[in-house]
């Protein structure tokens, strides 16, 4: 199960403090774009979930 990050919750202006939180090095952020969870490297720990503030990091629905 991946986890995404909401475009619409996410207010991209500032740099993803979930970054350095990541175990797993599985954050990436172009500048202060919409940071991107890279599904290959996460366990899914779920301390993103918890650390961002605009509760942007979800579960990725699935269709189909
Ligand atoms: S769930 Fe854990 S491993 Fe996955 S992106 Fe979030 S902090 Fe990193």
């Amino acid at each position: 199960m991946a986890l995404v990050i909401d475009p619409l919750l996410c207010p991209q202006n500032h740099r993803c403090p979930m970054i350095p939180i990541c175990p797993a090095g599985a954050i990436s952020q172009k500048g202060n774009a919409l940071p991107e969870i890279d599904p290959e490297k996460c366990i899914e720990c779920g301390k993103c979930v918890r650390h961002c503030g605009r509760q942007a990091v979800h579960k990725a629905e699935r269709h189909g």
